[in-house]
C-alpha cells in the first residue's frame, strides 16, 4: 500500500513558498524522481521516520556523513555534552586539535589541515592555495566530478548538476570559466596533451579520489599504474599540484579513505596528492568540511602566509565533537561491517535486477557503490548520461512505496552504516522483487 504523505505533501507547499523549489540543497526536491519528498522528523540508525509516520531504511545516510547510522548514541553524547560547555567559542579549543591529529594519523599525505564547514569551502580553499602556491590560474578538472558547488568547478559537475542534466550554472562569470579546462574522466591521453600544450599555466588538477557524483566511478590502473598516481605524476612533472577530493570518500571508502585503497598502503604505489579535502564523514552529521596537506603549502595560509581563508564557526565545538566521536566508533571492525553490509547490498540488487532481467551494474570503490540502469561498465560522464533513468525512476518509486528511501537520483552512490544489520538488509531484500519488477515494465 502506499505510504499517506499528506502531512510532507503540506510541509512541501509551505516551504515552496519560502524557500526555492521547497529545499535547501537541489537533489531533495526530488525534481528528477517526481513527487513529494518526505519531510523528515526523526532517524535513529538506519531508519528514517518522515512527518506522516511513515518509516524507511535509509540509504542515503545524509549523503555521507552517517556513517555509523543516526543518532549514533556515543555521538549524541558527545555533542549533548560539547553543547554544554558552549556553542562556539571563536577562538581555539582542544577538539580541533585532536580532530586534525586523527586525520593527519590516518592520511599519509596530510601534515596539516583547516577545518572549514563544508566540503565546498574545503575545496573552494585548496584551489586558492594551489594557485597561490603555483603562481598559475588554470585548474583541470574530470567531466562528471562534483566538488561542491564552487564557481570554478561547476562546469560539467556531478551530483545535482548530472541529475539536472544542467551543463553548468548560471551565474559563473566567463573570466572564472575560462580558467577550468574539463575533461573526460580516465582519459590520459587528454591529460597528456593538455599538459604538453599548457603545462606551464596549470595550477592544480582536481579529482574526486574515486568519482562518486556521477554513481561511482572507479579509477583504473593501467600496466600498473593507477589514475591516481598518473595523474599526480603528471602534474608534478609540470610543477602543478594535485588536488585529491575525499571530501565524499574519506573514511568512507577504506579507513584512510580511497587513498587507502590506492596509495601505498593499498596498492603498494609510491604516491601522494598535494592537498586533499574532506568532509561529511569528519562531522558526523554537523557541519565540517576540511583541506589538508603538504606543511609548505598549508603554511601559505594566513596569518602566516599571503593565502586569506577564514571561518566564524570554523573548528565549532559540536562540530568536532561529533567528528572524534565517529572517528571513535570507525576501528578496523567498523570497517569490516560497513563492507559486509555493502557487498551483502550489492548482491542482493544485482540479484533482484537480473531476475527481471533489467540491465545495470554495480561499481564500486571500497565500501562505496552504485548502481547504474546500463549493461556495459560506466567509465566516463557519457557513459552515466547513458544510463535508463526513467527505469531508476521507476525502481525508485518502487522502493520508496516499500519503505526504502534510495538517492532520488540514478547519479548518486548508495550509503550504508554500520547499523545496516541482517535485520535491516532482510527489509530491503524483501522489497527488491517488486522495484526490479517496476524497473522492468518499460
Ligand atoms: N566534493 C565532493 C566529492 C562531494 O561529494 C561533495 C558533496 N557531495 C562536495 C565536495 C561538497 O561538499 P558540501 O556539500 O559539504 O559543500
Amino acid at each position: 500500500m502506499t505510504p499517506s504523505t499528506t502531512l510532507s505533501a503540506d510541509l512541501f507547499d509551505r516551504a515552496r513558498r519560502v524557500i526555492p523549489s521547497g529545499v535547501n540543497s537541489p537533489v531533495r526536491a526530488f525534481g528528477s524522481v517526481g513527487g513529494t519528498p518526505p519531510f523528515l522528523t526523526s532517524a535513529k540508525g538506519a531508519l528514517l521516520t518522515d512527518a506522516d509516520g511513515n518509516e524507511y531504511v535509509d540509504l542515503v545516510g545524509s549523503w555521507g556523513p552517517m556513517i555509523l547510522g543516526h543518532a549514533h548514541d556515543g555521538v549524541v553524547e558527545a555533542v549533548r555534552e560539547a553543547a554544554g560547555r558552549g556553542l562556539s567559542f571563536g577562538a581555539p579549543q582542544a577538539g580541533e586539535v585532536t580532530l586534525a591529529e586523527e586525520v593527519v594519523r590516518r592520511i599519509g599525505p596530510v601534515e596539516q589541515l583547516r577545518l572549514v564547514n563544508s566540503g565546498t569551502e574545503a575545496t573552494m580553499s585548496a584551489l586558492r592555495v594551489a594557485r597561490a602556491a603555483t603562481g598559475r590560474d588554470v585548474v583541470v578538472k574530470f567531466a562528471g566530478c562534483y566538488h561542491g558547488h564552487v564557481d570554478a568547478l561547476l562546469a560539467e559537475a556531478g551530483s545535482g548538476v548530472a541529475t539536472f542534466a544542467m551543463p553548468g550554472s548560471a551565474g559563473v562569470t566567463a573570466a572564472t570559466a575560462k580558467d577550468t579546462v574539463v575533461l573526460p574522466y580516465g582519459d590520459r591521453e587528454a591529460v597528456t596533451s593538455l599538459f604538453a600544450e599548457r603545462g606551464g599555466e596549470i595550477a592544480a588538477i582536481i579529482t574526486e579520489a574515486a568519482p562518486a557524483n556521477m554513481g561511482v566511478v572507479p579509477p583504473l590502473a593501467e600496466d600498473g599504474v593507477g589514475f591516481n598516481r598518473f595523474l599526480a605524476d603528471t602534474a608534478h612533472a609540470a610543477g602543478a599540484l594535485l588536488i585529491s577530493d575525499e571530501v565524499l570518500t574519506g573514511f568512507r571508502a577504506s579507513r584512510e579513505g580511497h587513498y587507502g585503497v590506492d596509495g601505498p598502503r593499498g596498492t603498494g604505489e609510491d604516491w601522494a596528492p598535494d592537498l586533499m579535502t574532506f568532509g561529511k564523514v569528519i562531522g558526523g552529521g554537523l557541519p565540517v568540511g576540511a583541506f589538508g596537506g603538504r606543511e609548505d603549502l598549508m603554511g601559505l595560509l594566513a596569518p602566516a602566509g599571503p593565502v586569506y581563508q577564514a571561518g566564524t564557526l570554523s573548528g565549532n565545538p559540536l562540530a568536532t565533537a561529533a567528528g572524534l566521536a565517529t572517528f571513535a566508533g570507525l576501528d578496523d571492525a567498523a570497517y569490516e561491517t560497513l563492507g559486509r553490509a555493502s557487498n551483502a547490498l550489492q548482491q542482493l540488487v544485482a540479484d533482484a535486477l537480473t531476475a527481471e532481467g533489467v540491465p545495470h551494474v554495480v561499481q564500486t570503490a571500497g565500501t562505496l557503490f552504485s548502481v547504474f540502469f546500463r549493461g556495459e561498465p560506466v567509465r566516463t560522464y557519457d557513459d552515466a548520461k547513458a544510463q535508463d533513468t526513467e527505469a531508476f525512476t521507476r525502481f525508485f518509486h518502487a522502493m520508496l512505496e516499500g519503505g526504502v528511501y534510495l538517492p532520488p537520483s540514478a547519479f548518486e552512490a548508495w550509503f550504508v552504516s554500520t547499523a545496516h544489520t541482517d535485520e535491516v538488509l532482510d527489509r530491503i531484500a524483501a522489497v527488491l522483487p517488486a522495484a526490479a519488477k517496476a524497473a522492468a515494465r518499460g
